[in-house]
């Protein structure tokens, strides 16, 4: 099949092989007579399903065995809220904000704890984030919050903070959701990661939370209990139904990453060779271009989302039109940054962006 090239910043292209093979077991999984979204979440069928999407993922992203996996919902807007029920114990949290992600997850955090701006981007227009020797961390905090990719401004941590060697004993928490599985994580670095599916990993309703387990069973009173996470991880994922479909999905997202390779790498280290490649083609077409601009610090650039913008503003329409035409979908940006954006998750191959270069080059051309 010749899909179009699919920019969107998410929900968000699902590599084909994954979407093929979920249209050949629709009506009948693996001879079981059944579909995926037809089985009980506790029959033998999707409890396979699910342990080998969890060791897939735990493989994947090298999850160390003092951590859990949940497969929850509520995306990472609703976490925003459950991550300070099940952390802060009321008392004083953390947060870094480098964009639109960091400040609503900072202004959630507010209801249930006293929420702490240890530094922020804003004076930058999040095109940077604060030298991490300069945020003012409170010595007593519960967690502190960083969202490590900004969907929206396209401001990526390229290295997680080291917070003992910034003196604080206070667990990270990372809002991973749109590069996940882009490259590998360092867990010595992390208390908890979470993020939505539906950006890198499958479609929406699905939300992944990796806690270390010193973490789990401190939660507030008015804690759900379907968003409790001990009470989570104590029923494996299963204290309510789980996103059975999300999860059926991410797990085939798992295999195909594990099977993918660059040279001698495979999975994420392969993935993020390619991202790398793929996002220093486009940064530095876009530098070199006197027509199209991203305006995000270089050190901070994000390799999963690029906002640029067109010079003259006034050709976005066009620019948008004419790219649709060509196969290359859903570039719009996001109303509050505006200007364009081009998602290169994992599913968008280097041919992809060969594609939205080559675009860029005849529009410019053909608009002089
Ligand atoms: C998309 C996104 C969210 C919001 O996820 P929902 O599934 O809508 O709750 C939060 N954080 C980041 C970094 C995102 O990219």
């Amino acid at each position: 099949m010749n899909r179009p090239f699919n920019f969107s910043a998410g929900p968000a292209a699902i590599p084909e092989e994954v979407l093929q093979r979920a249209a050949a077991e629709m009506c009948d999984w693996h001879g079981s007579g059944m579909g995926v979204m037809e089985m009980s979440h506790r029959g033998k069928e999707f409890i396979s399903i699910y342990e080998q999407a969890e060791s897939d993922l735990r493989q994947l992203l090298a999850v160390p065995s003092n951590f859990r996996i949940l497969f929850m919902q509520g995306g990472a807007i609703a976490h925003n809220a459950i991550i300070p029920m099940n952390l802060s114990r009321g008392g004083v949290v953390d947060f870094v904000v480098s964009g639109s992600w960091s400040q609503k997850s900072y202004k959630e955090a507010g209801k249930y704890a006293s929420a702490h701006l240890a530094a922020s981007g804003q004076d930058s227009g999040f095109t940077s984030v604060p030298e991490a020797s300069s945020w003012q961390l409170s010595p007593d905090a519960a967690y502190v919050h960083i969202c490590s990719n900004e969907t929206i401004h396209g401001v990526e941590f390229h290295e997680l903070p080291d917070l003992q060697a910034l003196g604080s004993q206070a667990p990270l928490v990372i809002d991973f959701s749109s590069h996940v599985a882009s490259r590998p994580v360092d867990w010595s670095r992390v208390g908890i990661a979470f993020g939505g599916a539906q950006k890198n990993i499958g479609p929406a309703g699905l939300t992944i939370v990796i806690v270390r387990e010193d973490l789990l069973g401190h939660a507030l009173p008015i804690t759900p209990s379907a968003f409790d996470y001990k009470i989570v991880a104590d029923n494996n994922s299963m204290y309510n139904t789980p996103p059975t479909w999300g999860i059926y999905m991410a797990g085939l997202t798992f295999q195909w990453l594990l099977q993918q390779r660059e040279g001698d790498l495979v999975g994420v280290a392969a993935m993020e060779k390619r991202n790398i490649a793929k996002a220093e083609r486009f940064y530095s077409y876009v530098d070199s271009s006197d027509f199209y601009v991203n305006k995000v610090a270089p050190a901070w650039r994000s390799r999963m989302n690029i906002p640029f913008f067109l010079r003259d503003e006034s050709r976005n329409e066009a620019f948008l039109a004419g790219a649709k035409a060509n196969g290359l979908l859903q570039l719009k940006g996001h109303k509050s940054v505006g200007g364009m954006r081009a998602s290169l998750y994992n599913a968008m191959s280097m041919q992809g962006v060969e594609a939205l270069i080559a675009y860029m080059q005849e529009f410019e051309r053909t608009s002089a």
